[in-house]
């Protein structure tokens, strides 16, 4: 067990409404019993935009933060219709943006493009859950390596804040599919990540880097004995208060 801060985040995508607040009551009442962990953890729910506001107001207990799963990158008003910007997500109560999601970037988020959302979101005052990660076929072309690489470069500008971004490995191979890496294959991409950064950007410790893809309850342990994760970003598994709470109650078992 570690006592270092783990992030458990939850990427609801394309899910709840208004009577979703049962879930946001129970992680509560949940960690109101589990006192002991309070320290140790941090839990982020990215919710729909339609919801980041409504779930702020009505949430009794400062443990669950809530986040946007996607901006545009013109930061203020502007001419793009069906789009909401970093300051229209921050307005509502978010303190957190997932950027760089896989369904997103197959829509057509570049590493250029998610740069451009990375800054105006930094300019809101948000912290930035940044996804990479490689396709089934990268991998097996063995450009794990190089595609994470290229993402890293292409979306971290030098002059970004590193404190105020979480990255999310997230293979797209693994997201809803059952699959996870090896442990060992994770481990040292973890720390591949955890290294380029460091370099690169010349920041004194190494980043916040998370896992996504496929996690669940019975899996966990597997992810909690890598020590270089520092938490995970959790699609499906979070639309589910006893899911998520099985996943957090395992990791420290
Ligand atoms: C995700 O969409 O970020 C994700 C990790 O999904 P899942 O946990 O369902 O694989």
């Amino acid at each position: 067990m570690t006592n270092k801060l783990i992030y458990f985040i939850g990427n609801w995508k394309m899910f709840g409404d208004f009577s979703s607040i049962k879930i946001i009551n129970k992680l509560n009442k949940f960690y109101s019993k589990f006192k002991k962990i309070h320290y140790r953890n941090k839990i982020i729910l990215c919710v729909p935009y339609t919801l980041i506001h409504f779930f702020k107001e009505k949430n009794k207990s400062k443990h669950i933060y809530f986040g946007a799963q996607n901006c545009h990158q013109h930061q203020t008003n502007g001419p793009f219709t069906g789009s909401i910007s970093a300051s229209m997500i921050k307005k509502v109560g978010a303190q957190y943006v997932i950027l760089g999601h896989s369904e997103n970037r197959s829509s057509g988020d570049t590493n250029h493009k998610i740069r451009d959302k990375i800054k105006s979101a930094l300019n809101e005052k948000l912290r930035i859950i940044f996804c990479i990660g490689e396709t089934f076929k990268e991998r097996k072309e063995k450009k794990t390596i190089s595609v994470l690489r290229k993402q890293i470069k292409g979306s971290i500008d030098k002059k970004y804040n590193l404190n105020k971004i979480i990255i999310a490995y997230e293979p797209v191979w693994s997201i809803g599919t059952g699959n996870v890496p090896q442990k060992n294959e994770l481990r040292k991409i973890f720390i591949f990540i955890k290294r380029e950064i460091k370099k690169t950007f010349k920041i004194k410790s190494f980043p916040i880097v998370i896992y996504g893809g496929s996690v669940n309850a019975k899996n966990i342990s597997m992810f909690s004995s890598i020590s270089e994760i520092d938490g995970f970003l959790i699609g499906g598994a979070s639309q589910s208060s006893k899911k998520f709470i099985d996943i957090i109650k395992n990791y420290y078992k």
